[in-house]
């Protein structure tokens, strides 16, 4: 299972985006700063404080982040990849969530 190109995991067919937490937006670019949205944790966990959600735009599979360049499954990257939030972190390939967001996408499970 192979990331480079892929981008599957930084679409989404919902409204909330990729969720950041503060301190991952620390360092982020202006232009992808400014985008994002705060919005207070779900769960109202203190210690996490305000969270945020990346900036949307338009995709052929619903919605992706504004930091993905290229075509999903074949030259997707990350333009901010060094600095990229920790929940972009947690998607390990082959995993279930990884599949899913594959599957999402029309993309096979062997590529
Ligand atoms: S974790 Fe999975 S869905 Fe995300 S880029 Fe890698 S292969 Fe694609
Ligand atoms: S920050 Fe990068 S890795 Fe995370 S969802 Fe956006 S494009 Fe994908």
């Amino acid at each position: 299972m192979e990331c480079l190109g892929c981008g599957a995991c930084c679409t989404t067919q919902d409204d909330l985006g990729i969720i950041h937490t503060v301190a991952d937006t620390r360092g982020l670019p202006d232009w992808f700063r400014k985008g994002l949205v705060e919005r207070k944790h779900p769960e109202g966990i203190l210690a996490l404080g305000a969270i945020a959600s990346a900036p949307l735009v338009p995709s052929p599979h619903g919605k992706q982040c504004a930091a993905l360049a290229g075509e999903v499954g074949t030259t997707a990257m990350c333009r901010i990849y060094d600095d990229r939030p920790s929940v972009c972190r947690k998607f390990v390939p082959g995993d279930e969530g990884c599949l899913r967001a594959r599957q999402r996408c029309g993309m096979t499970d062997n590529g």
